[in-house]
């Protein structure tokens, strides 16, 4: 039961199957191609045999009455009865039976075939006019029967071939050289042959067996291994890997297998990771929120001074809030629940307003801004709103990255059917070696962990969702010391 259901169990006993239609097919074909082979080759050696005695009668037929000649004769045809199991009967007029290997002893003759001789004033004929007329005729024929031959080898209870050859003489046919052999004697060849056929077709069936069920062994016990991994990742275990380095397709399903495990790892790995942070930076404010609470209700903490704490709890509140709000908003674009309001709209217009909404924080760090826009209307096609998410924050880095004095600038310029936003400082900078996580959730350097309390390492990521919702692209160059350039993409949009 097992063995039908396993593909290993399927493998085997198509193989096997297949071998042996294949292998009883062959013997089939090869055994009636062999019958006609063998006798048709018989048939010719008999003829051409029997052609030469003709010619050798036909030469010394003055002679056909000397006793030594007969004698030397009949012994050549027993000698060649002896070593082809080939009986030649030289038959005269009438069917009279002229000669056979031995004149002493009732012709030689097998005594079943003897007993069915017409015997007359002490001379034997064939019985049956149809056993001779034919080569007799006068006409130059080979006669060929097989079978019985009318009765003659009824007695000896197998089939015959029968060869009939004229004896010409003076233009008439004089008598026939007849050459007699039982079919099963032709056949043994056959059966021969046809025995070594089957021994080494049995000896390689079962060599062949034994390579499919090593071969199939080998191709299966891959497929095993894959479902024993897939079950250790499945019950959590994500850093099992498979080394299966065959080059066919169960190679390249190993290797997707162990990408698979790869990504499950690192999404394992990140949401760890996710988990550990959100921990973290909700612990942090809940912790001195807790703390100057406590202060304030215990006394520890002056009444006069409870005012200047409040600030501080309250500021905590709103970076909690923020917080809280930024991990809603990206979990909802992750999952995909947002949908883009695209609408084609002044993108200068919107960087003009925005500066305007972060005015304060410039004055207070004494920044200037500059705007340098190729066109004095720059249209473009996305979600407004959104962008004007991307703007704030980007700026909002901007200012926040970059010491008083500073200067901010952004640009948009158009090229072919896309618009290219830039916001760009002269502010700290960025390590390179910190460039490729800043876009990472919570990714905060540590620079501005000490610098800036407030950021909650989220807006970068929450941009370059939007950004790639979008399907546009956003990259930063930088160099630590000299300023940061965020640049993004958007679609030209239609001006209105
Ligand atoms: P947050 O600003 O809340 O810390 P972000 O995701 O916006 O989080 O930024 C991630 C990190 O990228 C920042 O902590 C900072 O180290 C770096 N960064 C972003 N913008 C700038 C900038 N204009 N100049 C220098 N560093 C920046």
């Amino acid at each position: 039961m097992f063995f039908r259901k396993s593909i290993f169990g399927k493998l085997v006993t198509a193989f096997t199957a297949i071998l042996i239609f294949g292998f009883s097919m062959t013997s089939i074909m090869m055994y009636y191609f062999l019958s006609d082979y063998v006798i048709n080759e018989k048939v010719v050696t008999m003829e051409q045999t029997g052609k030469q005695l003709v010619d050798y009668l036909e030469s010394s037929l003055g002679e056909i009455n000397n006793p030594f000649f007969i004698i030397n004769f009949t012994l050549f045809l027993k000698a060649y009865r002896l070593n082809n199991q080939i009986f030649i009967w030289l038959i005269g007029p009438e069917g009279r039976v002229l000669l056979t290997e031995n004149i002493n002893n009732e012709f030689g003759m097998p005594e079943e075939i003897l007993q069915k001789l017409k015997k007359e004033r002490g001379e034997y004929y064939l019985p049956d006019t149809r056993q001779y007329e034919k080569v007799l005729s006068g006409d130059e024929v080979i006669v060929k029967e097989e079978g019985y031959f009318y009765g003659l080898f009824d007695l000896t209870k197998m089939p015959w071939l029968t060869i009939q050859v004229p004896v010409r003489s003076g233009g008439k046919t004089v008598a026939a050289i007849y050459l007699n052999t039982p079919i099963p004697e032709v056949d043994k060849a056959k059966t021969a042959v046809f025995r070594f056929f089957m021994v080494s077709g049995f000896v390689s069936i079962c060599i062949s067996v034994v390579l499919i069920y090593i071969y199939s062994r080998r191709l299966t016990s891959p497929i095993k291994e894959i479902t024993k991994a897939a079950k250790i990742i499945s019950s959590g275990e994500f850093t099992k890997r498979l080394n299966i380095s065959s080059q066919d397709e169960i190679g390249e399903l190993s290797n997707a297998f162990n990408q698979m495990a790869k990504s499950l790892q690192n999404l394992e790995e990140m949401r760890r990771a996710f988990i550990a942070n959100i921990s973290h930076e909700l612990r942090t404010p809940m912790t001195s929120i807790k703390g100057f609470i406590e202060g304030i209700l215990d006394g520890t903490i002056p009444q006069e001074r409870a005012k200047d704490y409040l600030v501080i709890v309250k500021d905590e509140t709103s970076r909690l809030s923020r917080l809280v709000n930024d991990l809603l908003d990206l979990a909802r674009m992750e999952s995909g629940d947002i949908k883009l309001n695209l609408v084609d709209f002044d993108i200068n217009e919107l960087i003009r307003l925005c500066v305007i909404k972060l005015e304060n924080m410039f004055v207070e760090k004494n920044l200037s801004v500059e705007a340098s826009f190729e066109d004095e209307k720059t249209f473009v096609r996305a979600d407004r709103d959104a962008i004007e998410r991307v703007i704030i924050n980007l700026l909002h880095n901007a200012a926040k990255f970059t010491p008083e004095g500073g200067k901010i600038e952004i640009a948009t310029r158009r090229i072919r059917n896309q618009v290219y936003v830039s916001v760009k400082d002269n502010g700290i900078g960025i390590n390179p070696d910190e460039l490729e996580f800043i876009w990472d959730r919570f990714y905060k350097s540590d620079k501005s962990r000490s610098k800036d309390k407030a950021g909650t390492g989220l807006g970068l990521a929450i941009i370059k969702n939007i950004i790639n919702e979008h399907n546009q692209k956003i990259w930063v160059e930088s160099e630590p010391g000299k300023g940061s350039e965020f640049t993004f993409t958007l679609e030209k949009g239609l001006s209105n």
